[in-house]
């Protein structure tokens, strides 16, 4: 059986797509393209903005003309049930809360979920779903409901299993991961939880997905200098201006902020921060985003993801006056766009002539491998003949057209 998975959105679907993707092969599924007529077609779809909508819907379309049966699954498949049958009314819809379930929906033998196998070298473990907080531009909360936490000792059997079958890192992900363990009676904290696995277990590396800044407490930065936690966080700031925060119902304002990146920088090591931005938000004139823009190039945070705003029916957002045109929107982004590059060349240079370990994901072409260094920077690796998965310690070169690469130093 030939299956294809199709992916839209955020690092949750991902992992939700690689579990699903995981459990197919090791069934005994052949997983292919779309252009090789899969017998099904899966799509893990997103709705977090209007262009994700459509996204969805043109992979849908795509689907549709080349695969037997098709899967829709996903965030956009909550409030469009009407617009995907539309499209045509073969199609099984799956939402998000039975996704686990789809491997039993293919040819509906009862299959086995594994839980220690991924096609990727990093697996993602999600530690939890849902969030409790009212973020007023956010449908994630919506579509995705109250914070769930997986138990602590089944996310320890998975951690062991894949270390036991060769992985050096797993990547806790969720949709808000610092609410771990808050549903749990009595409560623990994701500290507990990344404690837990430090002692539990030999995984050689743990990766935290994007964490919020108040849930940064001091506990969690002495964990970020433990040498088998990466240093690197993901840190949505969302805006550089304390009204437009507050419009967003997000519980911080910029002191704050700026406070815990510099407490990082000035404890981990070498530390790769990067943010969430949304520009255009209602009411966000140019002095707001100048705001946003003067916060940014003074932070010392290396990359950023820019998501234009947009309008999500159910959210407290929608209805706020003072929308920003797409005109301004996308010349906003530009500007942003071009301080996220030389901030982003910035750190990537001063990794020159450093030691990183790179976990090696694939083989590129002969002689040469690329993989992803504990402070997440992907980085081709010199040599012949490196195993997927394994982790190698390189010293970093910057070549003549200001290119990094890796030479392997020993294996780790
Ligand atoms: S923290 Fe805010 S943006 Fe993130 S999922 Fe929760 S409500 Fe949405």
């Amino acid at each position: 059986m030939k299956v294809s998975i199709l992916t839209l959105g955020c690092r949750m679907n991902q992992a939700e797509s690689s579990f699903i993707e995981g459990n197919l092969i090791r069934n005994g599924v052949t997983i292919v393209d779309l252009k090789d007529k899969p017998d099904y077609c899966i799509i893990n779809t997103c709705s977090v903005t209007s262009r994700s909508d459509y996204q969805s819907r043109q992979l849908i379309r795509k689907a549709i003309k080349s695969a037997s049966k098709v899967i829709v699954t996903g965030c956009y498949t909550h409030f469009n049930t009407d617009n995907i049958l539309n499209i045509n009314k073969k199609i099984t819809i799956v939402h998000n809360a039975n996704k686990n379930n789809i491997i039993n929906i293919i040819d509906s033998n009862n299959k086995t979920n594994y839980l220690s196998y991924s096609s990727n070298s990093r697996p993602y473990i999600i530690i939890q779903n849902g969030c409790n907080n009212k973020c007023s531009y956010c449908i994630v909360r919506i579509v995705r409901g109250k914070s769930r936490s997986v138990p602590l000792e089944k996310i320890i059997e998975q951690v062991k299993n894949y270390s036991e079958a060769g992985y050096n890192e797993v990547v806790l992900t969720g949709i808000h991961i610092g609410s771990y363990g808050q549903d749990f009676n009595p409560k623990v904290k994701l500290s507990y939880l990344i404690k837990s696995i430090l002692n539990k277990t030999n995984i050689m590396r743990i990766r935290l997905s994007s964490l919020e800044v108040t849930e940064i407490d001091d506990e969690i930065i002495e964990i970020m200098t433990d040498n088998r936690i990466c240093n690197h966080l993901h840190i949505p700031l969302q805006s550089g201006d304390d009204n437009i925060l507050k419009l967003m119902n997000r519980n911080y304002n910029n002191r704050i902020f700026s406070s815990i990146i510099e407490k990082l920088i000035n404890k981990v090591s070498n530390i790769n921060i990067g943010t969430d931005i949304i520009i255009g938000f209602p009411g966000e004139t140019n002095n707001e985003f100048n705001n946003t823009k003067r916060v940014v190039s003074d932070l010392p945070i290396n990359y950023m993801h820019i998501f234009p705003f947009s309008p999500r029916t159910g959210t407290l957002a929608y209805n706020l006056k003072n929308q920003i045109s797409s005109i301004e929107k996308k010349k906003r982004s530009l500007e942003l766009q071009y301080i996220n590059t030389i901030k982003k060349r910035n750190y990537y240079e001063k990794q020159n002539g450093k030691e990183l370990k790179i976990i090696i994901e694939k083989k590129v072409n002969d002689g040469v491998y690329t993989g992803t260094s504990e402070n997440f920077l992907k980085i081709p690796v010199l040599s012949n003949n490196l195993p997927l998965k394994s982790c190698i310690k390189v010293r970093v070169i910057k070549d003549e057209k200001n290119k990094l690469f890796g030479i392997p130093i020993n294996r780790t």
